[in-house]
């Protein structure tokens, strides 16, 4: 079996003595889209400087494939775009990936191959010609992005990719990572945008203020805390309390009540206990919540506990 593409336990930092992050623990597997999510200052930053060895951990360890992350080796089969970065800008766009394809370790043959290929993966075919001066913003980000691919990495991390691009940019970032999963590298996305994750991610985790509040599946995050409209018939006093038994209430009215469930199990044991007690279910709707609704409902709770 081959090792995960990032394998974090336990993960913590501290700067001055204040920790900054706590206990990050998770798992990438090759072929899979992992995202990243939180709020300004939660620790993101800093958790993929952990998982990258650009800093030290006060606590815990990172492997990536395998080999301890504070290894410099451990760092050869990873593509990573900073979320801030400069280019020498008197440099063409294929003159700055032949050096990035230099820096990974590739060798003098395969050089303009990988450079090429890295230009056309990110649309930019026609215009690697160029001095990085005449790029615009959305030039430059998809430069960034060709930077971390051109040494063919089997892991790649980015730190939010598309803040510069306009939605037909976004959408093409979007399938470029499609396209690296259905070739087995593990992404890893620091995305403030909360849609683009849902589109692409497989599994997400959220922190906020150094804790991790979530690491698993992007459904399960969404379907947990989904709310429910139940038309019933009749809505008395009994029957608020059995639904009050399974569920948060969160509305009740005439004919309907509205709830909140935590699983989509619990929302089918609700339903078979109105039923069986004789109640006249009329409808039973699931609001459809966007990750955004998700996102703000686990972060406001967690500060309220
Ligand atoms: P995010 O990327 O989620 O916005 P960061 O990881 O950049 O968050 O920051 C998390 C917290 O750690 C912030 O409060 C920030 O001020 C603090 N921090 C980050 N880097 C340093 C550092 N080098 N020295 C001291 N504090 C830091």
């Amino acid at each position: 079996m081959t090792a995960p593409a990032i394998d974090a336990v336990g993960l913590g930092k501290e700067y001055g003595g204040r920790a900054v992050l706590r206990d990050l623990t998770l798992t990438v597997q090759p072929g899979e889209v992992f995202g990243f999510l939180g709020p300004n200052g939660a620790g993101k930053t800093t958790a993929v400087k952990l998982l990258l060895g650009l800093a030290r951990p006060t606590s815990g360890e990172a492997r990536l494939f395998g080999v301890p992350s504070t290894q410099p080796a451990a760092r050869r089969v990873v593509g990573y775009l900073p979320e801030t970065f400069r280019f020498h800008d008197w440099m063409t766009g294929r003159q700055l990936l032949d050096f990035h394809a230099d820096l990974a370790g590739v060798s003098h043959t395969d050089r303009a191959g990988r450079a090429a290929n890295a230009l056309a993966r990110v649309g930019l075919a026609e215009r690697g010609g160029e001095r990085i001066r005449g790029y615009s913003k959305g030039m430059t980000q998809r430069l960034g992005i060709a930077q971390a691919l051109v040494g063919d990495p089997r892991l790649v991390v980015l730190d939010e990719p598309t803040s510069a691009l306009d939605p037909i940019g976004r959408r093409d970032i979007r399938d470029l990572i499609r396209a690296l999963r259905g070739e087995g590298v593990a992404v890893f996305l620091n995305s403030h945008l909360l849609t683009e994750i849902e589109m692409v991610c497989d599994r997400v985790a959220v922190i906020d203020q150094g804790r991790v509040l979530y690491t698993g599946s992007l459904d399960a995050l969404i379907g947990a805390g989904r709310e429910i409209e139940i038309s019933v018939a009749p809505v008395d006093p009994r029957l608020v309390a059995i639904v009050a038994d399974l569920a948060d209430v969160i509305r009740v009215e005439a004919s309907s009540i509205v709830v909140r469930v935590q699983s989509e199990q619990s929302g089918a044991r609700l339903a078979a206990a109105i039923v069986a007690a004789e109640y006249e279910l009329r409808a039973f709707v699931p609001r459809t919540r966007s990750l955004e609704d998700a996102f703000v409902d686990l972060i406001r709770r967690a500060r309220e506990s």
